[in-house]
């Protein structure tokens, strides 16, 4: 293994809610950029309040992992040469893909742009922005545009993206208290083995 670079787990549908757990308690204490809260703290703020609103089990647990793609180095797709969390939502996408059925994996792959979907479609939305939000808006390329828009309209899973897109806003406050990662494993578990068959 040149430096720089991970391994690419061998991941199985057996082993990847450890991997994913393993994540959250040995990385999830990083900073979340600009925000007051936590990686982890952040996640399962956004699953509490997607619980909370009575979220079918697959809204919960697309909340729960939208952002675990910030941890791109646990993937081994991580090298020098990146930029630091770009395209994150691409990322997380990618290693759910095989596990997760593609709403959950809509709702991570879109996450980014849903955000730039609100922006263009509902301007009392870019109020509710976060500081960093709205910065972060910027690198990703502003409000849709006309045709952006009536494309992103096209995904059959818009309704549930959005939905979570709204949980990811929910999902920035201090000291709020969650319940961990393993409250939500069996969950994430039951997602994966139904979309894997039985
Ligand atoms: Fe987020």
């Amino acid at each position: 293994m040149s430096a720089g670079t991970a391994s690419k787990p061998h991941l199985t549908r057996e082993t990847i809610v450890a991997f994913l757990g393993d994540i959250f308690e040995r990385r999830g204490g990083e900073e979340y950029l600009g925000e007051p809260v936590t990686m982890a703290e952040h996640m399962l703020q956004g699953a509490h309040f997607a619980e909370k609103a009575g979220e079918r089990e697959e809204v919960i647990v697309a909340a729960l992992l939208h952002d675990i793609g910030h941890f791109t180095s646990e993937f081994g797709t991580f090298s020098m040469a990146d930029t630091q969390d770009r395209h994150h939502e691409d990322a997380g996408a990618e290693v759910l893909a095989p596990f997760f059925p593609s709403l959950v994996t809509d709702c991570v792959k879109y996450h980014v742009a849903a955000k730039r979907y609100l922006c263009a479609t509902r301007p009392a939305y870019f109020k509710r922005l976060s500081e960093a939000s709205v910065h972060s808006l910027k690198l990703q390329g502003g409000p849709m545009n006309d045709g952006e828009v009536a494309e992103f309209e096209k995904n059959p899973n818009l309704a549930d993206i959005i939905k979570v897109r709204h949980y990811d806003e929910a999902g920035k406050q201090a000291g709020l208290q969650t319940r961990p990662f393993s409250h939500y494993a069996p969950m994430v578990q039951r997602v994966v083995d139904a979309h894997c068959g039985g």
